[in-house]
C-alpha cells in the first residue's frame, strides 16, 4: 500500500483530539518527512511509522509534599518513555505549571528524532511535573524534589532511563533529585545527567545546548556566504540555553541585542557585552530574578509587552519555549531583513511560521538539529560515568563540535533545497526518521 501521511495524521487527530502540542509535532513531522518516505519504498512500513509516533509507556504519579510552612501541597509528575530502539530513554525533566501529557509527548517525540540525528546510542523520553521552581524557596524546592524522587527513583536507571534538566530543572534540581534517588537506591549511580561537576557531571553540560546551537548557526552562515561578525542577533529567553547561546554568539563576534524572560524583553542597540552577560547570569541563574533588573542596571530598553522579534535583526535565536514565535512574528522578521533562524528551544516556531521562513528563502535550523548539543553532552556524561573518567572542557568541546558537524551534514544530505536554500528542516526530520526506522524495523514488532 502506498504511503499515506493523511491517514496517519487523521488517526492521531481522532485518537488524541485534546493534545494540541503533540498533534502539532506529528503534523509537522509527517509534512516534512513525506517527500523522503514517498521516494524511498524501503521506509514505507506504516506499522513502524505508527509505532514511532506512540510512546512505549507513559507513567504518571502523584507528588505530595509538605512545604516549609507546614502546608500540604499536591503536584502531578510524569515520565513519557517514548522510544528505546536506539538506547536508554533519554530526555529532560521539565518543572513548569503548564506541564501535561500533550507537552511531554511532543517533547518526547521530538527527542526521539533529535537523539537519532546525533548518531549516539540514545533512546528518547521526557518527563517532569506541574511545579513552578521559580515561585518557591530553595528549601521548598528541595522538599519537592525529594518527594518527586520518592516516586521516580525506580524509573531512573543508568541502563534504562536517564533524565536530564529542561525548563525549571537546572543543576540545583538535578542535584536534589539525584542525591535522594541514590539514598533510596542505596547506591551511587549515573542515572541522571546535568549533575554538578562534584557529583559526576560533565564539563560544558550547562553550556552545551547554547554552544551547539551557535556551532550549527556558524556552519549555516559560512555555507551561505554570511559572516558572523556582520550579524545582529535577537535571542529570546534568559535561561540555560539562551545565556550560553548569547555567550558563544559574543565569542563569534555577533552583536546580541535582546534577551527576555516570561515577564518581558530587554533591548540593547549597542549589543550586550561580557559585563552585561555576567550580570544576566547572576540575576537569572543564581538569584532567579527578573530580566528587567538587567535593563535597570545598564539603562537598557525594557518592554513587558514586546517580543524579541519586534526588533530588527539578521539572526533570530528563539531559546525560551514552544510556540513563542508565530506567523506574525515570522513575517515581521522577514520584513525587517532577518537572514537566519536557529532554534535553541524545542518547537519555538509554529508550523505557520516555519512555512513562511521556507517560502521566503530564509535559513532555518529546526531545534531537533540545532539544539541537540545538550543531549549530546549528556551522552558524553553517561560515557564518562561508565568509565569513571572526566574529560577536560577542551575534549568535550571538540566532541560537541564534531557531533554538531555530523548533525549538520546529515541535514544537508537528507534535506535537498527549497528556493535554492538548504532545507535543514526536511533534512533533520528525514535523517532522524531514517536511522530510527531502520533500528525499529531490525528489532521486530512488539
Ligand atoms: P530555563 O528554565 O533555564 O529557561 C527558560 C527561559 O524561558 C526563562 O528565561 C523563562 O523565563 C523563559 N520562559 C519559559 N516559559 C516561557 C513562556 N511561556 N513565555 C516566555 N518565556 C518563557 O530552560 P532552558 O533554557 O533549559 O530551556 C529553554 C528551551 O530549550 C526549552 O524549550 C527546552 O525544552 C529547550 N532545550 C533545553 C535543553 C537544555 O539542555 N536545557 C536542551 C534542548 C532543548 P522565566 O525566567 O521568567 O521563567
Amino acid at each position: 500500500m502506498a504511503f499515506d501521511p493523511e491517514s496517519i495524521a487523521e488517526e492521531f487527530h481522532e485518537k488524541y483530539p485534546n493534545e494540541g502540542e503533540f498533534l502539532q509535532v506529528v503534523d509537522s513531522f509527517l509534512n516534512k518527512v513525506s517527500p523522503f518516505i514517498s521516494a524511498n519504498p524501503d521506509y514505507q512500513d506504516k506499522g513502524v511509522i505508527m509505532r514511532m509516533l506512540e510512546p512505549d509507556q507513559i507513567i504518571s504519579f502523584r507528588v505530595s509534599w509538605v512545604d516549609s510552612e507546614g502546608k500540604e501541597r499536591l503536584n502531578r509528575g510524569y515520565r513519557v518513555q517514548f522510544n528505546r530502539a536506539l538506547g536508554p530513554y533519554k530526555g529532560g525533566l521539565r518543572f513548569h505549571p503548564s506541564v501535561n501529557i500533550s507537552i511531554l509527548k511532543f517533547l518526547g517525540f521530538e527527542q526521539s528524532l533529535k537523539n537519532s540525528l546525533t548518531g549516539l546510542q540514545l533512546g528518547a523520553g521526557k518527563g517532569g511535573a506541574d511545579f513552578d521552581s521559580g515561585r518557591h524557596s530553595d528549601l521548598d524546592v528541595m522538599r519537592f524534589c525529594q518527594a518527586f524522587a520518592a516516586e521516580f527513583f525506580h524509573i531512573a536507571n543508568s541502563e534504562a532511563d536517564v533524565p536530564a534538566g529542561d525548563i525549571g530543572v537546572s543543576e540545583r534540581e538535578i542535584g536534589y533529585i539525584f542525591g535522594y534517588t541514590n539514598k533510596l537506591k542505596r547506591k551511587f549511580s549515573g542515572s541522571f545527567t546535568g549533575k554538578s561537576l562534584e557529583s559526576g557531571g560533565s564539563c560544558l553540560r550547562p553550556q552545551a545546548t547554547g554552544y551547539g546551537c551557535l556551532y550549527f548557526l556558524e556552519q549555516m552562515l559560512k555555507d551561505n556566504q554570511l559572516k558572523p561578525e556582520e550579524m545582529t542577533a535577537n535571542i529570546s529567553g534568559a535561561g540555560n540555553v539562551a545565556i550560553y547561546a548569547c555567550e558563544k554568539a559574543l565569542e563569534l563576534g555577533i552583536r546580541v541585542q535582546t534577551l527576555s524572560d516570561s515577564k518581558g524583553v530587554i533591548y540593547d542597540e549597542e549589543g550586550l557585552n561580557e559585563e552585561k552577560l555576567a550580570f544576566v547570569k547572576k540575576v537569572k541563574l543564581e538569584e532567579r530574578g527578573r530580566i528587567e533588573e538587567v535593563a535597570d542596571k545598564f539603562g537598557l530598553e525594557y518592554s513587558a509587552d514586546k517580543k524579541p522579534w519586534d526588533f530588527p535583526c539578521t539572526v533570530a535565536l528563539p531559546c525560551a519555549t514552544q510556540n513563542e514565535l508565530d506567523e506574525t512574528d515570522a513575517q515581521k522578521l522577514i520584513d525587517n531583513g532577518c537572514k537566519a533562524v536557529a532554534e535553541g528551544a524545542n518547537m519555538p516556531c509554529t508550523n505557520g511560521a516555519v512555512d513562511l521562513f521556507l517560502e521566503s528563502g530564509l535559513l532555518y535550523a529546526p531545534g531537533k538539529a540545532s539544539n541537540a548539543g545538550g543531549v549530546s553532552v549528556s551522552a558524553f556524561e553517561m560515557a564518562q560515568n561508565k568509565m569513571g573518567l572526566r574529560w577536560t572542557a577542551e575534549e568535550v568541546d571538540k566532541k560537541l563540535k564534531h557531533t554538531m558537524k555530523h548533525i549538520y551534514s546529515q541535514c544537508l544530505e537528507y534535506g535537498g533545497k527549497v528556493n535554492g536554500v538548504p532545507n535543514y528542516v526536511s533534512g533533520a526530520n528525514a535523517a532522524g526518521f531514517a536511522r530510527l526506522y531502520r533500528a525499529m524495523k531490525n528489532q521486530g514488532v512488539f
